[in-house]
Parts: structure tokens; sequence; C-alpha cells
């Protein structure tokens, strides 16, 4: 006769909410918390347990299923003090929000995700003074496919040399607020690494008027914002005969937030420490 053994069943039970991790959002009602939002739904391991947004969002109080269109999760969009608990932050909202935030994920022993850009040298520090808690993955961009171009570009500058004359072109939508994009420096760093040089001294942010000529060892920016352009990074490695060029363009806001659950998803259980795309990739 089939027999129902009681104790092993809620075992399992406990076992499988311990294994699905609580995520919450902070930029819930933006663009990129909308498309996770969006994607949460289809998950296994991660469930959404909270929104949160700016204090003077008009998405304050809104059910972010709803603001998501994937209709109601009974998840109103709050400040940090409606929050309860968590296992992960993942953050894709201002600079402004990261140290309040991190505070938050320190004190609640949580793991946090930072895909927001636009970030200071302070920022940078609490960062890494929070990784001494907690595990923290900060991540300018969190596609593969990017993250996979910066392996190159770093191997191309290291393989070129002083002949080639390093540039480095972005473009984005109308409404990105930061420039160069975190991308477009994070891309300049793997250069300069290759070339054996330090960001930023090397970078060349500006060209307006007499210039002069080209310094030797710079590598240079230029930003193109317009429409609805997600995302196109081309990094230039231009000599005297030949130009080499490797081009990386989003077509679709999707490709970081599949890099964000994936990455997410390994933070959530890793030692305290601060990580990048490359670990979760095992790029190195
Ligand atoms: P968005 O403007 O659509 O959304 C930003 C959200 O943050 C909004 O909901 C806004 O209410 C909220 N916000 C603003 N100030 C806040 C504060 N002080 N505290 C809490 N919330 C605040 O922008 P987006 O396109 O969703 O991008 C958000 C961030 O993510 C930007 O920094 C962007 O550059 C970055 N981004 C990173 C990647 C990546 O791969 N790492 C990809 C895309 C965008």
């Amino acid at each position: 006769m089939f027999r129902v053994n009681r104790l092993p069943m809620a075992t399992l039970m406990f076992e499988l909410e311990d294994k699905v991790k609580k995520v919450v959002l902070s930029g819930a009602s933006g663009k990129m918390g909308c498309e996770i939002v969006r994607a949460l739904q289809g998950e296994h391991d991660l469930v959404l347990a909270g929104a949160m947004g700016h204090e003077n969002s008009k998405a304050l109080g809104k059910d972010v299923g709803q603001l998501a269109g994937v209709g109601e999760l009974s998840i109103p969009v709050t400040d940090r003090a409606g929050i309860g608990p968590f296992d992960i932050l993942i953050d894709f909202s201002r600079p402004e929000a990261i140290a309040e935030n991190m505070e938050l994920c320190v004190e609640r022993g949580a793991a946090m995700l930072v895909g927001t850009t636009g970030l200071d040298a302070l920022d940078s520090e609490r960062i890494s003074s929070a990784a001494r808690h907690i595990p923290v993955l900060y991540a300018a961009n969190t596609s593969i496919g990017v993250n996979l171009c910066a392996v190159l570009v770093e191997t191309a500058a290291r393989a070129l040399g002083d002949a080639y004359d390093i540039e480095i072109m972005e473009a984005h939508h109308r409404h990105k607020v930061d420039a160069p994009s975190g991308t477009a420096l994070f891309l300049g760093e793997a250069a300069a690494t290759g070339r054996g040089l330090a960001m930023p001294d090397c970078g060349v942010f500006t060209r307006e008027g007499t210039t002069g000529p080209r310094e030797d060892g710079t590598i240079g920016f230029s930003t193109v914002r317009g429409g609805d352009i997600a995302g196109e990074h081309t990094v230039l490695y231009v000599g005297e005969r030949e130009r080499i060029e490797i081009t990386h363009r989003a077509m679709d806001r999707r490709i970081f937030v599949n890099g964000a659950l994936r990455a997410a998803k390994w933070l959530v259980s890793r030692p305290r420490g601060l990580y990048g795309m490359q670990d979760v990739l095992e790029l190195e």
C-alpha cells in the first residue's frame, strides 16, 4: 500500500524553499527593472521578494508586476524601510542609491549585484569595503558578449602594441544620462591593461578646438546619443596600413538581464568578496 511519509515531504519542501533565493530589485520601475521583473517570471531558482524605487518616484505604492506588464504580483514599489527578508539585491538604479543599498545588504548579510553605472571613486571604495562583509558583484555591463569582448580587447592591445592607436566609440539611446558609458570605460580599462597602462591616466574624453596631434599611448573615447539605441561599442586599433575593430551591438536589453540573472544565481551562494562577470563566466 502507498504510504505518505510526512517528515521527508516537509524536509523536501524546506529544502526547495531554501534553494529558491529571494531577490530585491532597486530601480524596479525603470527600464532594466521592469525587464528583470518580466524575466524573473520564468525563473525557478530566484523569486522576486521586493521592489525599491526612488522616494519621489510616481511608481511608489504601485504593484511592480502591473508596471512590468506581467499582471498583479502583490509586490508594491517601496522605499528601503518597506523591504522584508531577501538573499540578494539587484541594483539597476542611480549612483545616489548605491551607498544606502550597500548598507542594507551588509546589515541583512545579503549579496548585492551592482549593475548601475556612472559610479565615482567613492562608490568604488564603498563597494570594496562592503565586499569585506558580503558577496558583491559589480558589472558595468552584464552581457556575456561584452565580457567576452573585454578579454579580446585586452589580448589585442597586448599583441598589437604601441604601433596601433586605440579609440573607443560608443552609442546609446537619447535618455542615457552618463558618458562615456560604463561599458566604454570597462573596455578602455581592458585595453589599458593590455598595454600596461593605467586608466584614467591614458584616457582622452574630449577633443575640441586646436587639440594638437594625437599623443602616443592615449586611448580616445567618443560618444553618440540618440533614439532607442540599446548600446553599441567599438574598439578600434588604428595602424599605418590596417585597422582592426572589435564591435559589440546590443539589440535588446534582455542580453543584460540574462547575464544579470546568471550572475545573481552564481553570486548568491558565494563567500564574501568582490567579483566581476569574468568570475561568473570563468573568462580569466
Ligand atoms: P531608468 O532611468 O529607466 O531606471 C532607473 C530607475 O532607478 C528608476 O526606476 C528610478 O525611479 C530609480 N531611481 C532613480 N534614482 C534613484 C535613487 N536615488 N534611489 C533608488 N532608485 C532610484 O534606467 P535604466 O535604463 O533602467 O538603467 C538603470 C541603470 O542601469 C543605469 O545606471 C544604466 O546605465 C545601468 N545599466 C547597466 C547595464 C549593465 O549591463 N550593467 C545595462 C543597462 C543599464
